[in-house]
């Protein structure tokens, strides 16, 4: 009997006769961008005599942030924290919104100082700010809060910051540094070592020594579940291997991870679409998405795969423009669409991409065949 209880991730077949689309059962919006977007075109809307500005990019997608740019929305920094608005040119009455990623202690109360009220159109993710109350209590316990996350990603350094409110904290960005660390945890490695090693990832008076003797592990919302898992487990092995496994709960805190449910439910579905038998796989998203650089990892375990942001990257039957994200760098590839038939790609999205932008990729795409059926024929089929 199917349990109910259990979430189908199971891929949707859109079978368009010469070539055929895996569908990711979940992808696409989720709920902390959705309402994102709607509170900053409400803030556009009620403040129309007013500047509005965005701490950074909305999300990470190119589209969206263009349109709130052509409507007046001006972005105070980029992603990477480079500063493209002086704080200075920040007057009380202006409207300043809060990305989904949230921001740091620091800058929310330089904002307050100078008089800006923001938590109107504050659009925090509930999802982010459960990863701070989780920080909050490790610290509370006398954890040292490890954070799985990417240093330079805006919801790492807002969680960092809100983490080192209450306890000591560290950042790693995979298991490479989570290894790194336990060398430290271990002992083997000095003090000074560490400093030059973790600079810029450890709060303030941080001290190895002490603070790497009871420890808990939380992550930015969008990480790779498995290597959360992983790097959590190895802190754990390292904490038994120190102090005995009777003593485990005196120096490790055993927690849940702390990624949001739109990851988890796109990274169950991705793992799904790796069942499939497709040629290929198109995965559309911002190329400084973190959830969607993870949908693209996991893609390729398994096929050819091709990480774009609109479909504008397909620009023939043969050549495809595309992101390797190892390399940071945009590359071209030839004769992407096997010659055969049919055709089978997975198609998905992060969670930052409206859906539309993943028709746009299925259509562009169907140019390519023109003996195929119809959307309206395939929609009917599937129900
Ligand atoms: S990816 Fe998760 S944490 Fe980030 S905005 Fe979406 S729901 Fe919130």
């Amino acid at each position: 009997m199917k349990d109910l209880r259990k979430q189908d991730f199971s891929p949707t077949l859109l079978d368009f006769g010469p070539v055929q689309f895996y569908l990711a059962r979940h992808f696409g919006f989720c709920y902390g961008v959705e309402n994102a977007i709607e509170i900053s075109y409400r803030a556009l809307e009620e403040n129309p005599d007013k500047r509005v500005f965005l701490l950074s990019q909305m999300i990470h997608n190119q589209e969206v942030n263009n349109d709130l740019q052509s409507r007046g929305i001006k972005f105070i920094m980029d992603t990477d924290g480079k500063q493209f608005i002086p704080w200075d040119e920040l007057k009380p009455d202006d409207i300043v919104i809060i990305p989904a990623f949230g921001t740091t202690v620091e800058i929310e109360h330089m904002l307050l100082n100078k008089g800006l009220e923001v938590q109107k159109y504050n659009t925090t993710c509930p999802f982010v700010e459960k990863v701070w109350n989780r920080s909050e209590k490790l610290g509370a316990e006398n954890h040292t809060i490890i954070i799985h996350g990417k240093p330079n990603h805006e919801e790492t350094r807002a969680t960092f910051s809100h983490s080192a409110k209450s306890g000591a904290a560290v950042i790693v960005r995979d298991m490479e540094d989570a290894a790194k660390l336990g060398e430290y945890v271990m002992g083997h490695k000095s003090n000074e070592e560490f400093f030059e090693e973790f600079a810029w990832k450890h709060s303030e008076s941080f001290d190895p020594t002490r603070d790497l003797q009871r420890v808990g592990v939380v992550n930015q919302t969008t990480m790779l579940a498995t290597e959360t898992q992983a790097i959590a487990d190895y802190f754990k092995q390292l904490m038994i291997q120190q102090y005995g496994a009777e003593n485990l709960k005196e120096h490790f805190a055993d927690t849940r991870d702390t990624l949001c449910y739109a990851t988890n439910d796109n990274q169950d579905s991705t793992y799904q679409l790796l069942e499939t038998d497709a040629d290929l796989a198109i995965v559309v998203g911002g190329y400084n998405s973190s959830n969607t650089s993870h949908i693209v990892e996991l893609c390729e375990r398994k096929f050819p795969t091709y990480f774009i942001n609109s479909e504008k990257e397909i620009k023939s039957i043969s050549e495809i423009h595309h992101f390797n994200y190892h390399k940071k760098e945009k590359q071209v590839t030839n004769n992407f669409l096997p010659d055969k038939r049919p055709v089978r790609i997975v198609l998905t999205s992060g969670a930052s991409c409206p859906d539309t932008l993943v028709d746009r990729v299925m259509l562009k795409v169907m140019e390519f065949y023109p003996d195929a059926k119809s959307v309206e024929t395939v929609l009917n089929q599937v129900g």
